[in-house]
């Protein structure tokens, strides 16, 4: 994880100016909230002063009058009501907020694509998509709002306040100003703290889903004690981590509730010398306003203090969204689709590919994987991609399917330079079959259906027939609808591939990218897949990347790669 300060800043910066617009009504219904709790605190003084003054004078309880009473009832009631439509405000703030950032990542991953997962465990690209985004919540509900309500309500308690006891008002406003730099202290804190707490969380999950993948490797190995031990690490790294952010925040309201308490004692030592001097006159209107507007000022310190506390929370909130920058920051940019000028698609058939001097680097520490490679497949040929293993094949696949871009030459199709064509027109004009068929736990139908959901039953058969997936139909419990497991469970090696192609049969695309379609099957399997694949690449431009011995099935031109740069050619590649 990168951790660039200043681009996490930004970042933060640019959210909390999309996220006040949709808080405005959460702001301005806590305002009013506030407002309602100053009149309700004036209520119960006017009401608790009369009563005094009258214990005082020995009037007892007529002297009460209702009116607090019920208008204390009555902003009750309103306040309720505020409350309850700034919660919605605020969860519809978060809601939405989370929704375009949710779409926003899965853009970037999806234009990172499986380039993106050579360097980022797929635990970690769900952790990021799932619980960062949803972690984002609070930062756009709580924190958004409560960073503007934190300074905006205490002002507009201290102005009643201050008209009624200028001392007063200063002591609040001090002792207000004051808890900000305990924030400052704490909140330093937290932040460091809620991050350290969302990477251990990642690499649980990372190292849980990655042990549960290869769960046989590790029985067989023996190792299962040892596994099991190092997530118990893992999970007790996290434990004590959240343990940690806990005791931070528990500090950050501690410093809260001390400027309350020396604010509180403070107002009420004088109010109770102002009273205690006025006692000796016995009842009189200046003792009641006295004790009135005493109680009233020491009854609002909680509510001047409650929007410092909501903000105090909301930090918590704010650190998470900093966790979740840094991982978010970290994905590739999403791909900018090209302007409406700029856009072309090109003919849906015929297809010629060429690379022209291309060049690319994965890691600059590692050298090229390529380097000035340039070859020419014709509409309708198939390219035959030779090369021992790291030579550079699945990176030119990953080139023409527009997942990476070359640092230098071009890729073409039909002399359209990739970049230029509209991404969704050419994600229709390929389909790839790789080493492992992606296969999802649902019915073989879903399976082979995923490629054209709309496709009728008699494209669907003949896609059965054409990848010879009808050959081993009869030994499946319920046929085209038995339902497999993830990842093809429940299926030979040969079978999933089968329904790979049989995808391929179904989408029709004019270019076929093959890349080591075999590498996982016995010969005699390999054969029959083969045979299956030379029907699909009938009139399509091929490329197709192997080392297999029985590759002379196919004719076409071939390409041998030796790390990264051409070591020969046979036809007029
Ligand atoms: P092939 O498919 O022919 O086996 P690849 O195209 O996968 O080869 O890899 C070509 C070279 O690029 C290899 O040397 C490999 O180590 C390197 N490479 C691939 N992906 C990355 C990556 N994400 N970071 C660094 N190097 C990479
Ligand atoms: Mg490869």
């Amino acid at each position: 994880m990168s951790g660039n300060k200043a681009a996490i800043r930004g970042w933060t910066r640019t959210q909390s100016r999309l996220g006040r617009q949709a808080a405005r009504p959460v702001v301005a219904f806590g305002l009013l909230s506030c407002l309602l709790g100053v009149g309700q605190a004036w209520c119960v003084a006017s009401v608790l002063g009369h009563a005094l003054v009258g214990l005082v004078s020995g009037a007892g309880a007529n002297a009460l009058a209702l009116w607090p009473v019920f208008t204390f009832a009555v902003l009750a009631f309103i306040r309720a009501l505020i409350m309850a439509l700034s919660d919605t405000a605020a969860a519809k703030a978060g809601i939405d907020a989370r929704r375009r950032l949710r779409g926003e990542v899965l853009a970037s991953i999806l234009t990172g694509g499986p380039a993106l997962l050579r360097k980022t465990h797929s635990g970690e690209l769900a952790n990021i998509a799932v619980d960062r985004v949803e972690a984002l919540d609070g930062f756009f509900a709580r924190w958004v709002p409560a960073s503007v309500l934190w300074y905006m309500a205490p002002i507009l308690i201290l102005l009643p306040v201050g008209f009624i006891q200028p001392y007063a008002a200063l002591v609040l406003g001090l002792c207000g100003a004051s808890v900000p730099f305990g924030q400052a202290l704490f909140g330093i804190g937290a932040a460091m703290a809620s991050r350290n707490q969302f990477l251990a969380m990642t690499r649980l999950q990372a190292r849980f889903l990655d042990r549960v993948k290869g769960i046989a490797t590790i029985v067989l190995a023996g190792r299962a004690d040892d596994e099991t031990q190092r997530l118990g690490q893992a999970a007790d790294e996290l434990r004590q981590r959240t343990m940690k952010v806990l005791r931070v925040a528990f500090l950050s309201s501690a410093s809260i509730d001390c400027a309350m308490v020396i604010a509180l004692v403070l107002i009420a030592i004088m109010d109770g010398r102002q009273a205690m001097a006025l006692l000796s006159g016995g009842a009189s209107p200046a003792l009641t306003y006295t004790l009135t507007s005493g109680l009233f000022v020491l009854l609002v310190i909680p509510e001047f203090f409650a929007p410092l506390r909501g903000l105090a929370l909301a930090y918590q909130d704010r650190a998470h969204a900093q966790g979740a920058a840094t991982a978010i920051l970290d994905l590739p940019e999403a791909q900018q689709r090209p302007s409406p000028e700029g856009a072309r698609t090109v003919s849906a058939s015929g297809i010629m590919i060429s690379l022209e001097d291309v060049c690319f680097t994965w890691d600059p520490a590692r050298g090229p994987a390529l380097d000035h490679v340039s070859f020419t497949v014709p509409a309708g040929e198939t390219l035959i991609l030779a090369g021992p293993s790291g030579s550079g094949k699945s990176t030119i696949m990953e080139l023409l399917l527009g997942f990476i871009q070359p640092d230098s030459g071009s890729v073409r199709l039909n002399g359209a330079p990739l970049e230029s064509i509209v991404p969704d027109s050419l994600s229709r004009m390929v389909s790839w079959i790789g080493q492992r068929p992606v296969l999802f736990a649902g019915t073989l139908k879903d399976n082979i259906l995923f490629a054209r959901t709309d496709a009728d039953e008699a494209d669907l058969l003949a896609a059965v027939k054409a990848a010879a997936v009808d050959q081993f139909l009869p030994s499946l419990p319920d046929g085209l609808e038995t339902r497999i497991g993830e990842g093809g469970f429940g299926l030979s090696g040969g079978q999933a591939q089968r329904i790979a192609i049989a995808r391929a049969y179904l989408k029709n695309a004019p270019i076929l990218l093959l890349d080591e379609p075999t590498a996982h099957l016995d010969p005699a399997t390999e054969k029959s897949v083969f045979e299956s694949l030379q029907r699909l690449a009938l009139r399509r431009t091929v490329v197709l990347a192997t080392h297999s011995a029985a590759v002379h099935m196919f004719n076409g031109r071939r390409v041998d790669l030796q790390a990264g740069h051409v070591a020969a050619r046979q036809g007029a590649a």
